[in-house]
């Protein structure tokens, strides 16, 4: 698959290439994974938060929910936004809401994402959360006498719900004992990471996960398919556990030293050599390891905790893993005969419109009479074209995600997520495999951005 490049990366001149560990250099069955933090994230709001038996019925569908959707807390809506914040489609719990109930809400003007009532959701569990919160609005409407909490508690609870089932290692633990239901072998990745050792790159990994987790997972996707080295340990310069992202970039967090046999902690505030850590500074990391923050390519999978603050406070280049990618792409090119049709029915509809125009320009600026019957008539076609489209358009977006369509964009212009990518992310992919497709020399070149005169 292609790498996608929105800045200009230049891979010789990258001498470190840091990776994420889950979802980047471990990938996961993203479904069986979110329902198992569903199921967690349920027995978390009845065990811990009281929650009524009646959430026992709440039922798990991946497809009910995309990354970067964003929640109006105050409402119970959930929200599909454009780049320029305007909503484009919209939910009340899982009840779409008309274009006039939109309307109403928010008077079609866009809203302002700083506001604490909304919630950006793209993080890896972004598909559990949406999906119990949408359930939480419904069973609130249906079951007044439960009297569950506002809409902006429980989406506070969900997320909290989800949160415990990833720090208290309930998720871990079931993933441990069971990786080959949630954890995708992926030889090629290891292929990818051996060529760049042949190209000199140095490889570091810094997760958030802590080293035991860290270590089955990687004994389990990397040693099997090693042929030049013994282990993951051999393969990776430094390993950063528990490193508190996005606070690993800003925080001056001090490491302790992992002990490789037994997972043993020592405190270190010595020069970072080559090996295996816990906690840490990226500043530090990259100074005491003699590096120029330009020729350390980061890649993760997560545009907050990876990306964002990593781009503000170092000096790093950047890479995103976005695992729907591959699925959207096909459906561009499965859609492209759609596309042709619906760009032919704007042309018709646009020539009509001139037309129209032109009638009407007779009436008010020559006062001859206009044929009323043509007039209908021209309004008519119109009327028409706009139904073809509506069912072109209908049938487009059933190629993406049922409910909302694709994730990288809303209606015309990109997603507010896909926005995030552009800003933050100086190329992207859908897996780190994609490299292996590419020279670890490549000069990554984004094409030129047409701006709307220039087309
Ligand atoms: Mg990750």
């Amino acid at each position: 698959m292609a790498i996608y490049v929105n800045r200009v990366l230049n891979m010789k001149q990258i001498k470190v290439i840091g990776f994420d560990m889950d979802h980047t250099l471990v990938r996961y069955h993203s479904d069986t994974f979110e329902e198992l933090t569903f199921n967690e994230a349920i027995k978390k709001l009845k065990n811990d938060l009281d929650y009524p038996v009646d959430i026992d019925h709440f039922s798990f569908n991946f497809k009910d929910a995309i990354r970067g959707l964003v929640v109006d807390k105050e409402n119970g809506n959930i929200l599909k936004v454009s780049l320029y914040n305007k909503i484009k489609n919209s939910y009340h719990g899982s009840k779409k809401l008309n274009y006039k109930e939109q309307q109403k809400t928010y008077l079609g003007s866009s809203i302002d994402l700083g506001d604490p009532r909304y919630l950006s959701v793209d993080t890896n569990f972004s598909i559990a959360f949406t999906i119990i919160f949408s359930q939480l609005v419904d069973l609130k409407d249906k079951k007044p006498q439960l009297e569950l909490p506002s809409y902006a508690e429980l989406a506070d609870h969900a997320l909290y719900a989800v949160d415990i089932a990833h720090r208290d290692g309930s998720l871990k633990e079931e993933v441990k004992a069971n990786l080959e239901k949630y954890i995708i072998k992926d030889e090629k990745i290891v292929k990818a990471l051996e060529r760049f050792k042949k190209y000199g790159k140095k490889l570091w990994i810094v997760t958030n996960s802590g080293y035991a987790y860290t270590k089955a997972l990687l004994d389990y996707t990397i040693n099997p398919f090693l042929k030049e080295h013994q282990d993951w340990t051999e393969l990776f310069e430094v390993t950063v556990t528990l490193a508190a992202k996005p606070r690993f970039f800003s925080d001056k967090l001090s490491f302790l030293k992992v002990d490789e046999k037994t997972g043993m902690l020592e405190n270190y505030d010595k020069k970072v050599i080559p090996g295996i850590y816990q906690g840490g500074y990226a500043p530090k990391l990259q100074k005491d390891m003699g590096y120029l923050g330009s020729e350390i390519l980061y890649l993760g999978d997560h545009i907050y905790g990876d990306i964002l603050k990593l781009k503000k406070t170092c000096d790093w280049r950047t890479a995103l893993v976005i695992e729907e990618l591959d699925s959207e792409v096909k459906a561009y090119k499965d859609t492209k005969y759609i596309s042709i049709e619906i760009d032919k029915l704007m042309e018709k509809k646009t020539a009509l419109e001139a037309e129209l125009d032109d009638l009407y320009a007779k009436e008010h600026e020559l006062n001859e009479q206009i044929d009323k019957t043509i007039v209908n008539k021209k309004f008519d076609e119109v009327v028409a074209i706009d139904k073809e489209l509506a069912k072109h358009i209908k049938e487009y977006e059933s190629h993406f995600n049922e409910k909302w369509g694709e994730v990288m964009r809303a209606g015309a212009e990109p997603s507010v997520y896909a926005h995030q990518i552009e800003k933050y992310a100086c190329i992207y992919m859908n897996n780190i495999a994609d490299f292996y497709d590419h020279s670890p020399r490549m000069y990554f070149r984004p094409s030129k951005r047409k701006l709307a005169h220039e087309i």
